[in-house]
């Protein structure tokens, strides 16, 4: 018999099981099975597949769920476009009450939610009614906020529409509460689908939004495979989607919606990094990575799973981990005391096996802790993995499971490196008490939320979203409200390639962008100015890096104006030309006195510079848009003005966007910092040759960024004057280059290029398509205008917010204070 005394020396914890009677009776109160949730009701359809939903725990059937069809996703859609038309004229203040009384009502409910969260899942109830349900409810506190003062703080903004939203299985009433809460907040509705493996909360939930009398059509939810979110999202009546899952999917998500002017933000997949110092506090790192990597076993899109650790305290450190790993406790995810649950499905199961399996074949030493599993269902121990080289698939790959993989380094400069070295860039932990080398590498760290000193801290206050391949579009914060919203202005792009079939394409990606050099220009185009002796040939080059060069296959564009008449040439750039600059875009921002690390306050002296060289040549400018665009005297001054008033706009917000603090609920501080993207690929528009110009570049070099700029392909030739004023301005060279040719040739080379961190492109409708469509290789963000008209001269529709929220990138840095 075990006796008081020995339970102080074992420190042995008991079992603490939860008890799942009340989700049991609200399933069996269903008949475990479940149709669809339209307009507030269960709409059961004769003839719906059900399919089962286990407990990952127990293996025990929970329930069975209906198999959406496309008269079911229609039905859902139909539902929400419905009550859009009231529920987007409904004042905020009145949908904030509704939101107040959801948040309400899911804090009624809190233990039933969490509870069946983890029956369904296999989280430990710990972590689903610490951390899912109470966030739940924080997310529609928060955001009714939002609805109650959108009409005085977001007036310049309208609801997007009807949102398709898409969630992964790792959180699932967390993901609905991300997307579902700014969506409704700012006058959208919903359809939902939740994941395969885990829907029972979402339609828990359902019910809880109808109980506060939320009207009908707001919020819907479907259930069913990747096909009925397939058909969700290329449903021609949907206006938004918004995804969380694996980065394979969303690449699919991007080409579906490529060219049919939806809105989307993909919140894809990561291999976060956790940087621990030598003068960092090990043990509370250790306590650290248990929470980065352990927690909800491992299964989080910014799980702390890339341990890289200083040589010198390397050892210490992996023997205190192993340590603390001895003692986590495994078990079912209704008991109490234990630290990791079980794996949400079989297959994924297997898929964190093969890769532990991989990571031994690579090389790796595998570490196990010697503790008990349960004999049934889908537990896997936690798993370090050390003696990797960084390249190995093991440590480039997510895993999306229990697993650590770990890397030292010896100096900050190389952990910075290894910790940058990753297509993605979710998340990334630092931990050190040097406070300065903290934030210094919290910075320079590529990615959206940086904790130091803690890790997996989120809040509804403070945004979440990726760099690179961990996707685009932020959730939570204010900057998530931006994703469900459009400026008042613009309506819902419905781009017209002539194909009738909403913007999408039907050539193939080949023959976009194919371009053949033009011949010379023909003569009597040459002789129309009537000179006797021909004119000195001034043919502009491209510019990059700060000098002007020829074009690499030396071929030549003329320029003809409104009469006919040759206005000039220019140099038909090809793919070296691109691939040229892009290299000189890159070397001046990611050096050491980069672009991007100068501070506003320089960048804004370089912009001011350019607008006054700009109205030095006020005339000169205008003529030249007289002569090539045929326009009056007038209104080619009138373009010169407005772009040197724009330089001074962007002049402005140069020291002005840096970001903000974010008031979450940590105990410190959450710094939202608005990041350059980086280098930035531009396709000019070819209404407002100087203009376009100068508004796409102004926003995009004051916020840090560097510049490849395609001009105007029919007026190229304000853009080659402009370089002047560039080179008497102090803009080092490889800000802004310039390349001169077919816009669709060179941007096809831009969007294909790794390197190219998003692109801008304001061509064709049918060239916004295969923007969208080739952006998805590498995830690059991308800002297109479907072809359709935009007035530059308007400062609404051509500065402002929208500039400057595609010119930077949010990344949140979590500090916490206090010993
Ligand atoms: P998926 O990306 O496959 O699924 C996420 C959601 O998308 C689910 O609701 C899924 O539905 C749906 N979906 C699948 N295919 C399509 C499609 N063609 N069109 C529209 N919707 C679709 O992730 P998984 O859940 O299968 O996980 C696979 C991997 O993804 C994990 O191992 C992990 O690496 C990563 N992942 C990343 C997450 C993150 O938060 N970043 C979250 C979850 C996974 P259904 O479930 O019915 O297939």
């Amino acid at each position: 018999m075990t006796t008081l005394l020995d339970l102080f020396k074992t420190m042995e914890y008991g079992p603490a099981p939860e008890s799942p009677a009340a989700a049991n009776a609200w399933l069996e109160e269903h008949g475990r099975k479940f149709g669809q949730f339209i307009n507030n009701e269960w709409v059961t359809p004769k003839a719906a597949k059900y399919y089962s939903s286990f407990n990952p725990s127990t293996g025990e059937l929970l329930a069975e769920t209906a198999q959406a069809e496309k008269k079911d996703v229609d039905a859902a859609i139909a539902a929400a476009r419905t009550a859009f038309e009231t529920w987007s004229e409904t004042p905020g203040v009145v949908r904030a009450r509704y939101m107040y009384a959801i948040a309400r009502n899911i804090q009624k409910h809190h233990r039933l939610l969490a509870v069946l969260e983890s029956m369904d899942n296999g989280k430990p109830i710990r972590e689903s009614r610490d951390v899912d349900v109470p966030l739940l409810a924080r997310h529609f506190y928060y955001y009714a906020g939002w609805a109650q003062l959108m009409e005085t703080e977001l007036r310049d903004y309208q609801p997007v529409g009807v949102i398709g939203q898409i969630i992964p299985w790792n959180f699932p009433l967390m993901m609905l509460a991300w997307k579902i809460a700014p969506a409704i907040a700012m006058g959208n509705t919903v359809v939902l689908k939740p994941a395969s493996y885990t829907r029972l909360s979402a339609l828990l939930f359902a019910e809880v939004v109808a109980e506060a009398g939320l009207p009908p059509g707001v919020v819907n939810i479907i259930t069913g495979s990747g096909k009925a979110g397939e058909m969700i999202v290329t449903h021609p009546d949907v206006d938004k989607i918004a995804f969380t899952g694996s980065t394979e999917i969303g690449r699919t998500l991007r080409h579906l919606t490529a060219g049919s002017g939806k809105k989307i933000s993909l919140e894809l997949g990561g291999k976060s990094p956790v940087v621990v110092f030598e003068d960092a506090d090990l043990d509370a790192a250790v306590e650290g990575v248990v929470d980065a990597i352990w927690f909800n076993q491992g299964q989080v899109c910014c799980a702390g799973s890339r341990l890289i650790v200083q040589e010198n305290v390397a050892g210490r450190f992996i023997q205190k981990l192993k340590t603390r790993m001895s003692h986590l406790r495994v078990g079912d995810s209704l008991d109490k005391s234990i630290d990791m649950g079980a794996i949400v499905d079989k297959s994924q199961w297997d898929t964190v096996d093969y890769w532990v399996k991989m990571g031994e074949k690579e090389g790796g030493k595998v570490f196990q802790p010697d503790i008990p599993l349960p004999t049934k269902g889908l537990f896997y121990k936690p798993t370090l993995i050390t003696d990797l080289d960084p390249a190995a698939s093991t440590v480039q790959e997510e895993i999306f499971g229990p697993v650590l993989v770990s890397l030292t380094f010896r100096t900050p400069e190389e952990a910075i490196a290894l910790a940058n070295n990753t297509r993605y860039g979710l998340g990334g932990s630092v931990w050190s008490d040097n406070i300065n080398l903290a934030l210094d590498a919290a910075s320079k760290i590529k990615a959206g939320a940086l904790w130091v000193n803690c890790h997996n801290v989120f809040d509804a206050a403070g945004g979440f979203g990726g760099y690179r391949e961990s996707g685009f579009g932020r959730e939570g914060g204010r900057e998530g409200l931006f994703e469900y919203v459009r400026p008042k202005w613009m309506e819902r792009p419905r781009p017209d390639m002539g194909t009738g079939d909403g913007g999408r394409g039907t050539g193939d990606a080949k023959a976009w962008g194919e371009h053949t050099p033009s011949r010379p220009a023909r003569p009597e185009a040459g002789r129309a100015n009537g000179h006797s002796i021909p004119p000195v040939d001034r043919t502009p080059k491209m510019y990059v890096g700060g000098k002007q060069v020829r074009p690499d296959g030396a071929y030549t564009l003329s320029v003809v104006g409104a009469k006919g008449k040759l206005v000039g040439q220019v140099g038909d750039g090809n793919r070296k030309d691109i691939r040229n600059a892009v290299e000189a875009a890159h070397a001046v921002i990611e050096a050491k006195q980069g672009w991007a690390m100068r501070h506003g306050y320089n960048r804004s002296q370089i912009l001011y510079f350019i607008a006054e060289n700009l109205d030095a040549r006020n005339a000169e400018f205008a003529t030249r848009i007289v002569e090539m665009t045929g326009r009056t005297k007038r209104s080619g001054q009138a373009e010169v003005d407005a772009a040197v008033e724009r330089l001074f706009t962007y002049a402005a917000w140069a020291d002005k966007y840096g970001g903000n603090i974010q008031e979450t609920t940590l105990r410190g501080i959450t710094v939202a910092v608005n990041e350059p993207v980086g280098v930035i690929g531009i396709a000019c528009p070819d209404e407002y040759p100087l203009l376009g110009f100068v508004s796409l570049m102004a926003p995009a070099i004051a916020r840090g960024n560097t510049v490849v700029m395609i001009p105007s392909q029919r007026f190229p030739l304000s853009a080659t004057d402009f370089y002047q004023v560039l080179d008497t301005s102090d803009v080092p060279g490889g800000v802004v280059n310039i390349v001169t040719g077919d816009r669709d040739h060179l941007t096809k080379t831009l969007v294909q290029h790794e390197d190219v961190d998003a692109v801008w492109y304001f061509g064709s409708a049918e060239g916004s398509y295969w923007v969208e469509y080739e952006s998805a290789a590498n995830m690059k963000r991308t800002w297109v205008g479907y072809g359709l008209p935009r007035d530059w001269m308007d400062r609404e529709q051509g500065e402002g917010h929208e500039f400057l929220h595609e010119a930077t990138q949010v990344k949140n840095i979590w500090v916490p204070t206090g010993e």
